[in-house]
C-alpha cells in the first residue's frame, strides 16, 4: 500500500485519541514533520502557528538547542534507567532535589512516572496505602469537581469530572464530583461571586459531612481547570475550601499537569491563587514536552507519613519501568533552568498583559460570551446570545469550525465544548503573538457569518 499518501496511511493504521472524527473523514489527518520555535510543518510544507504549544507542554517551542543539547548529552553518557530495588541514576537524585528546590514546600519526597494520568494513578495509591497503613483503610473516596481533567487511566478517567468517561462505564465507585467553579456558567440569578464560591464551599462541607470524613482519602483540584476549559477558580474559591480540607484531615492535592512550571505566570499555579497543597502532581511542562514524564511532589506531612508507612510494610511495591528515566531526568533539569532562568517565564510575565488585552479585543466579537484565563492559558467561549449566555446549537460544532478555519489559516487551537482554547508556547515573540490575534480574529468572523 505503498501509492498511499501519509494522511491515508494515519488513517488506515492508527486510532486517533480524543479526535472528532468526522472532521477528520472530511479534511483528512495534519501528518507533522517538524517544528522551529511555536511553528510546526505538515508533510504538504504548510506551516502553522501553534498556539496551544503542542498538547500544553512545548512550552520551548519545538527546537529549543539547549534542550535538544542536553537530550543528546544524556544519551551518550547513561542512555536508560530505571529507579527499583534501591537504585537510581544519578540524574534523578538531582533533579528530585531540584524539584523540592523550586516546589513551594520547605521538604518533600519525589516519585517519578511517565505521564500525568499515572502520576494522578500513584498518587491516589499512595493515599490508599498510607492511609490503611495508618490503621484507616476504609479513607478510599477522591473528591475532584465536575469539568476537571486528571488523565485517561482507569483512576484518573474516574477523577476527571466529564461525561465522555460514561462510555467506559467510569467513573469507578467512590469518585465524587463536586460542582465545578465556573462562576460566569453556573453562578445563579443574583448571586455574586462571592456568594457562589461560598456554596461551593458549602457543597465541599455537605459532601464531607453526608460522606464521612473518615471515608475520604483526599481533594485533587487544578488551580486552574485545563482540558475542562480553561477554567480559573472563582473568587476566594481556593482560600474557602483549604480551611474545610484541613478541618477534616482532608489532603489537598494541586494537579499542576498544565499549570506548573509558568504557565499562569508564576512557577506553581497554587501560588497564582495563594494556597498550600499537601501534594503537587507535575508532568507536560515538566520536560518542556521533550520526554514523558510526570511527578508526584509530596510536601512535608505527606512524605513523613509516607515514608513512615512504606518503613511499616518495607515496600511500596509500585513502580513503572521507565520511571525516573536519567534522559528524562536530564530534559527536565534543563527545561526548569530554561523556563525559570533563560527567560521564559519572564517572558510569560511580560507579555501576559499584552496577550489578554489582544484576546480582549477580539472577545468584543457579540458572539463571544467569555473570555477567561491567567497567564498564557486562556479560552473564548462562543454563544449565540451573549446577554442570555445561550450556546449555539451543538450540532453547529462551532468551536471545531473555528478550529477547522484557524488550521486553514496556518494557526492550530484547540475546540473544547463551545470555546477556543489558546495557550501559546513561552518563547512566542509579540510578531508572532499579533499573527494568532489577526487569524484568530478572522476565522471567529467568518465561522460567525457562518452560523449566525
Ligand atoms: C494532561 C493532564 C493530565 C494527564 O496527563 P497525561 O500525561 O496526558 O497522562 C492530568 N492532569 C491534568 C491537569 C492535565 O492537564
Amino acid at each position: 500500500m505503498t501509492d498511499l499518501s501519509w494522511e491515508q496511511k494515519a488513517d488506515a493504521y492508527s486510532l486517533y485519541g480524543f479526535t472528532d472524527l468526522p472532521s477528520v473523514h472530511d479534511r483528512g489527518a495534519v501528518v507533522v514533520t517538524h517544528g522551529e520555535g511555536p511553528y510546526i510543518f505538515d508533510t504538504q510544507g504548510r506551516k502553522y502557528l501553534d498556539a496551544n504549544s503542542g498538547l500544553w507542554n512545548m512550552v520551548a517551542g519545538f527546537d529549543h538547542p539547549g534542550l535538544i543539547a542536553a537530550a543528546q548529552a544524556q544519551y551518550a553518557r547513561f542512555s536508560g534507567y530505571h529507579a527499583f530495588f534501591g537504585r537510581m541514576s544519578d540524574q534523578t537524585v538531582l533533579l528530585s532535589e531540584k524539584l523540592v528546590e523550586v516546589s513551594p514546600f520547605d521538604r518533600g519526597r519525589v516519585f517519578y512516572t511517565n505521564s500525568g494520568s499515572e502520576a494522578n494513578d500513584t498518587m491516589v495509591k499512595m493515599l490508599w496505602f498510607l492511609h490503611a497503613a495508618e490503621g484507616k483503610p476504609q479513607r478510599r473516596k477522591i473528591l475532584t469537581r465536575m469539568n476537571a481533567y486528571h488523565g485517561v487511566t482507569a483512576v484518573s478517567a474516574s477523577m476527571t469530572g466529564k461525561p465522555y468517561n460514561s462510555v467506559f462505564g467510569l467513573p469507578l465507585p467512590g469518585f465524587i464530583h463536586l460542582s465545578c467553579p465556573h462562576y460566569w456558567r453556573f453562578g445563579q440569578e443574583g448571586e455574586t461571586e462571592e456568594q457562589f464560591t461560598a456554596r461551593m464551599a458549602a457543597e465541599l462541607e455537605a459532601t464531607i459531612l453526608k460522606e464521612g470524613a473518615d471515608t475520604i482519602a483526599a481533594f485533587f483540584a487544578e488551580p486552574v481547570m485545563g482540558a475542562g476549559g480553561v477554567i480559573p477558580p472563582s473568587k476566594g474559591y481556593f482560600q474557602a475550601v483549604a480551611p474545610i480540607l484541613r478541618k477534616y484531615g482532608i489532603p489537598l492535592i494541586s494537579d499542576e499537569v498544565i499549570c506548573g512550571f509558568g504557565r499562569t505566570g508564576n512557577t506553581w499555579g497554587c501560588e497564582t491563587y495563594d494556597f498550600m497543597p499537601d501534594a503537587i502532581i507535575s508532568s507536560k511542562n515538566l520536560t518542556a514536552g521533550l520526554f514523558p514524564m510526570g511527578t508526584v511532589i509530596l510536601g512535608p506531612d505527606l512524605a513523613d507519613r509516607m515514608q513512615a508507612a512504606v518503613e511499616t510494610i518495607e515496600e511500596f511495591p509500585h513502580g513503572f519501568t521507565a520511571s525516573g528515566h536519567p534522559v528524562g531526568c536530564a530534559i527536565a533539569l534543563k527545561a526548569i533552568d530554561v523556563v525559570m532562568n533563560e527567560g521564559l517565564a519572564e517572558n510569560v510575565n511580560r507579555l501576559a498583559p499584552r496577550l489578554e488585552a489582544g484576546l480582549a479585543e477580539i472577545a468584543q466579537n457579540p458572539n463571544i460570551g467569555e473570555l477567561r484565563g491567567v497567564g498564557y492559558m486562556w479560552a473564548l467561549e462562543a454563544v449565540k446570545d451573549r446577554a442570555t449566555k445561550t450556546p449555539f446549537d451543538g450540532s453547529l460544532s462551532v468551536s471545531e469550525r473555528i478550529a477547522n478555519t484557524c488550521t486553514d489559516m496556518g494557526l492550530i487551537c484547540r475546540p473544547l465544548g463551545q470555546s477556543v482554547v489558546l495557550c501559546p508556547p513561552f518563547i512566542l515573540t509579540e510578531p508572532q503573538m499579533d499573527e494568532m490575534f489577526e487569524k484568530l480574529d478572522k476565522a471567529l468572523k467568518k465561522v460567525f457569518a457562518e452560523v449566525a
